[in-house]
């Protein structure tokens, strides 16, 4: 059995900080926090909760592997830094977390982005287990990827291989994305990209969508299995960009199996099968047919990730 290890989740609104072994999460801890503020005060916040988590488990710090943290970001897990923030935490790149974690705990500190982390913690006991060649989709406010090949990580020269999937071409001529291209994944269906959309799209004022102030995928899948026709166009639209990527995605990385997480797996039932069967019809795959399953650890998956990242070899 392996040693248990520190696992900090870091989102654009909160971190979920966790003492977690095998399978099991011990004791976990939840923090508000703001990501137009700076990170580097939050790293005290962080200090204090893994102390009383230690405490509240009954364990010294040095019973734990390390301390792992899944960034909402690009991070270089080599040199332990963040090296591109996307607007969340700008200060983040000038912290040197290793010297924190070595301080505070005298711990190893190892980081990922939390797509990677996340691909990680499925493949370490949820529904990637087993499977060394492995594409994750984080379908949420944005869109999130990372790909394992032959067991280890993707991540390139600058650590952005494979990393960067809602960030594939969707549509030419599409909408501006975030990230500096036009017509991204991201930019055609994710959760921010949703309430532009649909203001956009024909016959909206006559649509329930109209009603509502804070469009999201859980409003827009209600109104369409109610029978709302602007809403049923808009998700067809929606499967069929987040269909057309998972068969961007294994034509470059080859996997056997696509994990699909996020905020919008909530309907599940409805995604699953469409992007099962579009991929089966689309993708050039001659050795077989892709797996296309739904992450099982939801949350928890990049605390989870903490294992493998510190101890793996990935
Ligand atoms: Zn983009």
């Amino acid at each position: 059995m392996t040693r248990p290890a520190i696992g900090i989740d870091l989102g654009g609104s909160h971190a979920t900080i966790a003492i977690v072994k095998g399978d099991q999460v011990l004791a976990s801890h939840r923090i508000s926090l703001d990501s137009a503020q700076a990170l580097r005060p939050a790293l005290d916040l962080f200090s204090a909760a893994i102390r009383k988590l230690l405490e509240e488990v009954q364990m010294k710090a040095s019973e734990c592997e390390g301390v792992a943290l899944g960034f909402c970001g690009l991070a270089d897990a080599r040199i332990g830094r963040v090296v591109s923030t996307n607007k969340k935490y700008e200060d983040a790149p000038s912290i040197d977390f290793n010297a924190w974690c070595k301080e505070e705990f005298g711990l190893r500190f190892g980081i990922e982005n939390d797509a990677r982390m996340a691909l990680l913690g499925e493949r370490h006991v949820g529904a990637g287990r087993g499977c060394d060649n492995l594409v994750m989709i984080t379908l949420g406010t944005g869109i999130g990827g990372a790909a394992m090949i032959e067991g280890k990580l993707l991540r390139g020269r600058h650590a952005q291989a494979g990393c960067l999937g809602g960030h594939l071409p969707a549509k030419v001529g599409g909408r501006p994305c975030t990230c500096g291209a036009i017509g991204c994944l991201e930019a055609e269906a994710s959760g921010w990209a949703l309430p532009l959309m649909a203001r956009e799209w024909r016959g909206f004022a006559a649509s329930k969508l109209a009603k509502h102030e804070n469009i999201n995928f859980q409003i827009l899948f209600e109104l369409a299995d109610a029978g709302d026709q602007v809403a049923g166009e808009i998700r067809e639209y929606c499967l069929k960009v987040w269909a057309a990527g998972a068969v961007g995605l294994i034509h470059a990385y080859d996997p056997e199996k696509i994990v699909i997480g996020g905020g919008v797996m909530r309907s599940a039932n409805a995604i699953l099968p469409y992007i099962q069967a579009y991929v089966n019809e689309h993708a050039w795959t001659p050795w077989g047919k892709v797996e296309v399953v739904a992450a099982q650890l939801g949350n928890d998956a990049g605390l989870f990730g903490a294992i493998p990242l510190l101890i793996g070899n990935v």
